[in-house]
């Protein structure tokens, strides 16, 4: 059965990721995937949560190799670039 593309997988797709294999395709597709592309386009992977005054904070860590095969994703510069700009 074909399914209908999700938002977030259109959105990992329009970044260029999930190129590499059909786990990591997969694992953006979940539901609940802790996979996130920012609005810059960088990937990051949520690690943990925490209670917090202000409620449930999370914690990202940026994506640079592919968790199932191993594919350069994306490279540190590229994150630091999307974060802080040229300069
Ligand atoms: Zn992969």
């Amino acid at each position: 059965m074909i399914q209908p593309e999700s938002a977030a997988s259109r959105r990992f797709r329009q970044f260029g990721f999930g190129g590499c294999c059909d786990r990591l395709r997969t694992a953006f597709e979940l539901p609940n995937s802790h996979f996130l592309v920012d609005d810059e386009g960088a990937l990051f992977v949520t690690t943990g949560w925490v209670e917090g005054g202000e409620g449930l904070g999370e914690y990202h860590s940026a994506v640079l190799f592919c968790p199932f095969c191993g594919a350069s994703l994306q490279s540190a510069d590229k994150i630091r670039y999307l974060s802080l700009g040229p300069g």
